[in-house]
């Protein structure tokens, strides 16, 4: 079977409140994109990658991707507006016979070959999507435009939910195809009556959305 990585990256990471797009932050030595390309390429489940990259990066990306000795990427296109536009982007340049497909935020550089397995394994019992996720640990409160506490949510069987997460690949093209807009793809096959299952993800997939996140990713390198 043949599985293609879409690698997103085009965010413009803006809570990051630096002048590059987020993928091309420094992380260590390297810009962010480096980790989560050079695993995915390294991974012994993934056959090809698509990078998405920011619109006007995708020479710096192709270029660090052959610094990198990625001898798996097919191709990097520049992503769109939101998330799910960049999915579909490099959705495009997946051909008819991948069987499936995997997609990873660039903004989880720090990627474990155990959860590209873990979540490649139930796809062969017919579940139309599989995502990693952590139990929720923190009380949930909804809280209304005043600041006062709306309502308390019983956090009983609510998850967190990470990246990667595969997908049939028609499954995930039916569910690009209906125009609808999510955070995460298993959102867009939910809403198109797909079945997901969560399987258990890693705290070492934090994503990077502020400095912060940045400074302890790069302590666990
Ligand atoms: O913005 P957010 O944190 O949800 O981004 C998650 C991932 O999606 C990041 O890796 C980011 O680069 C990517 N993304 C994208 N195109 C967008 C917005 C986000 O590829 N328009």
């Amino acid at each position: 079977m043949s599985v293609w990585a879409i690698l997103v990256a085009a965010g413009r990471g803006e809570r990051l409140g630096l002048d590059q797009p987020k993928a091309f932050v420094k992380l260590g030595e390297d810009p962010l994109l480096a980790e989560p390309l050079r695993r995915l390429d390294e991974s012994d489940w993934i056959d090809r990658i698509v990078i998405v990259a920011p619109p006007g990066w995708e020479e710096p990306a192709i270029l660090l991707a052959e610094e990198l000795a990625c001898s798996k990427v097919h191709s990097c296109v520049a992503g769109g507006a939101t998330r799910t536009d960049s999915v579909r982007a490099g959705l495009f340049e997946v051909p008819d016979d991948a069987v499936v497909v995997l997609v990873h935020d660039a903004a989880r550089p720090l990627l474990p070959e155990a959860v590209i397995e873990r979540v490649l394994a139930p796809l062969q019992e017919g579940w139309d999507g599989v995502v990693p996720g952590l139990a929720v640990s923190d009380t949930l409160k909804r809280v209304g435009p005043d600041g006062g506490v709306a309502e308390t949510i019983v956090r009983d069987a609510l998850y967190a939910v990470q990246t990667p997460q595969a997908f049939p690949a028609d499954v995930l093209r039916r569910a690009l195809a209906d125009g609808a807009d999510a955070t995460d793809c298993a959102g867009l096959v939910e809403a198109s009556g797909g079945r997901v299952k969560v399987v258990e993800g890693d705290p070492q997939l934090l994503k990077v959305t502020t400095t912060d996140d940045l400074a302890k990713i790069a302590s666990w390198l």
